[in-house]
């Protein structure tokens, strides 16, 4: 039989998968950031927050975001001095990154289209690989996490900041309504694309739980691996070290 692979609840070939998050992300690339902000009423940013003060990024490193998308997790790195590369699948997202990093007047940054399964980066070139809100999108993750620990330095650090399930069980369910009913509405009426927003919500249920996702980290190579939950697990922050 033939690989298949989910998108959100559908499952598709990988390369069908590939195609469509790729369709997903150039139709919400303008009105991402605005959405992010509608969607989480604001709270993605203190998510991101948390997600760079564990990282801890010092002036000398070199950094790579991947699915860095419109840059919010390169532009909080880059404060730090580290040198940072953005990189994304996605030119559509990267442009809008550019346009804010320009507006910000924040310069330094890399911007580079990449996919996460197969970056053109040589073996040991940073310091640390962050991925937010990008893993779920990715066809074969575990290719994915290979390439981390490929492009990692020893003694390099890993941290992912990803959609989870919740475990505080009145949240759960006002989450589930919330999300499933209320999301693609809001992706229709700011965003314009009900389908796109529909898909996003729908690929947060399919992703593994924070246990079995920290397992496939430490699969790809990666020691010292933890998971800090917030909001129960609504979203999740895990790290591991390359040695
Ligand atoms: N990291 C940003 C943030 O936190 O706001 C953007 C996250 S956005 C939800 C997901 C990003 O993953 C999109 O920009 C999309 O293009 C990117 N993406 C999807 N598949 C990818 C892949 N295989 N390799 C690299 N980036 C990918």
């Amino acid at each position: 039989m033939s690989e298949t692979v989910s998108f959100g609840y559908t499952e598709v070939s990988p390369d069908e998968k590939t195609a469509r998050v790729g369709e997903v992300f150039r139709s919400v690339a303008s009105r991402y950031d605005l959405m992010n902000d509608a969607m989480s009423g604001g709270l993605h940013r203190l998510w991101k927050d948390r997600f760079v003060r564990l990282v801890k990024p010092r002036a000398g490193e070199t950094i790579l975001d991947v699915a860095g998308g419109t840059g919010d997790i390169a532009f909080r790195l880059a404060k730090s001095g580290a040198k940072v590369i953005v990189s994304d699948i996605n030119p559509a997202m990267l442009e809008v990154g550019k346009e804010r990093a320009a507006k910000k007047r924040i310069d330094g940054l890399d911007w580079s289209v990449q996919n996460a399964e197969t970056l053109s980066f040589d073996a040991k070139s940073f310091d640390a690989y962050t991925i937010a809100f990008g893993i779920r999108n990715v066809t074969h993750r575990a290719q994915a996490l290979a390439e981390a620990h490929r492009v990692l330095k020893r003694g390099g650090r890993f941290f992912c900041l990803e959609f989870s399930t919740t475990l505080w069980p009145g949240f759960k369910e006002a989450y589930d309504v919330y999300s499933h009913k209320l999301v693609p509405k809001l992706g229709k009426l700011l965003a314009g694309d009900e389908e796109s927003y529909r898909y996003l919500i729908e690929s947060i249920r399919r992703f593994p739980t924070m246990d079995a996702f920290k397992a496939e980290i430490a699969a790809a190579g990666f020691v010292q691996t933890r998971v800090e939950p917030m909001l129960g697990g609504l979203v999740a922050i895990h790290s591991g070290w390359k040695i």
